[in-house]
């Protein structure tokens, strides 16, 4: 069965989420990272993007704030079209942890790989595979423009996050050299770790999330600039990826109760793919205890919901004008 949604739809249900949201006081931003602390708690944007290009948005949807381990996700696709998603899987893994991001004692009870690039070992194991090797400009480079490239827009570091994280990263150099140790880093330990920290301190708005997360639902095709940025049999592995861990250690109820697959950052960034459908982003700084947005989630569950957008369902959600032709 299929439930037909249009712009008008989509914008309805953000601007509810938004209202029942706003009020919200749960969480606390990141304090590890010293600029996170110092964000405006009160800030709240959502997004979506449809295929079409069309974007939605309510809130602050223009603020750029830190993309945080949102960044896990460009890179890992990076990645796996640099070389493959067999090789990702190989060299990384795709398993849930069921620990926190920053977990160590993850990397020693599954020292044959660090599980998924989409926790702190494995994206710094992804980006020390990110071509070329051994240039750390390059490397950068490469990153950069593929988020940019995802996003159909420009991206730079925000510099004071760049040199907070570096000056307080101690648990991320303990996981590079751990990592270093199993043979899962593939480039210079420090070299990926510094690129690693750099990506997280891209800022980016919530707007550009929710088109980075259209253009992975749009099977790696940009739907504004209509530029093919990745393979697109990627599309469901690194989506299967977000479904599987994109809340850490709160996954499991995540998707239980959203059914989307959807990736979170310490900045108070989510983003959501709905295969085929659209790109969904929320930012609100205040995280709960795994490090994920409270205000984010509530919102983008509450879209899920309304909009019956859930993967697993057998009702699933289509944009009006992507109808498929009934025989
Ligand atoms: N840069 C942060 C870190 O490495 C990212 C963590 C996150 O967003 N969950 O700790």
């Amino acid at each position: 069965m299929i439930q037909k949604i249009d712009k008008q739809a989509v914008q309805e249900a953000l601007e509810m989420a938004y209202d029942r949201c706003k009020n919200e006081t749960g969480g606390k931003n990141a304090d590890y990272i010293p600029y996170l602390a110092n964000v405006p708690s009160d800030l709240f944007g959502i997004a979506a993007c449809l295929p079409d290009g069309d974007v939605v948005a309510v809130g602050d949807v223009k603020y750029r704030f830190g993309i945080e381990s949102v960044s896990k996700v460009p890179t890992a696709i990076l990645a796996m079209n640099q070389y493959s998603g067999e090789e990702v899987l190989q060299k990384i893994g795709a398993d849930a942890t069921g620990l926190p991001f920053n977990s160590i004692m993850a990397i020693l009870l599954e020292k044959d790989h660090p599980s998924t690039p989409l926790v702190n070992a494995g994206a710094i194991s992804a980006c020390s595979m990110i071509r070329p090797t051994g240039d750390s400009q390059g490397k950068w480079q490469a990153i950069v423009e593929f988020i940019a490239d995802l996003a159909g827009s420009p991206v730079e570091v925000i510099d004071e996050l760049y040199k907070s994280e570096t000056a307080t990263n101690f648990n991320n150099k303990s996981i590079a050299w751990l990592l270093k140790n199993y043979n899962r880093i593939y480039d210079d330990p420090d070299l990926a770790l510094d690129i690693y920290t750099r990506q997280c301190s891209i800022g980016v708005t919530a707007v550009q999330l929710a088109v980075m997360a259209a253009t992975i639902a749009n099977g790696g095709v940009n739907p504004i600039t209509c530029k093919p940025v990745f393979k697109p049999e990627l599309a469901p592995k690194i989506t299967s990826m977000m479904a599987t861990v994109g809340f850490y250690e709160h996954t499991g109820d995540w998707l239980f109760q959203t059914g989307l697959p959807a990736k979170t950052g310490v900045g108070g960034g989510i983003m959501g793919v709905v295969p085929g459908v659209m790109g969904v982003a929320a930012f609100a700084p205040p995280l709960d205890e795994a490090g994920n947005s409270v205000k984010a989630q509530k919102a983008l569950a509450y879209i899920s919901l309304h909009l019956n957008m859930g993967v697993f369902g057998t009702t699933r959600c289509v944009m009006e004008e992507k109808e498929p032709a009934r025989a």
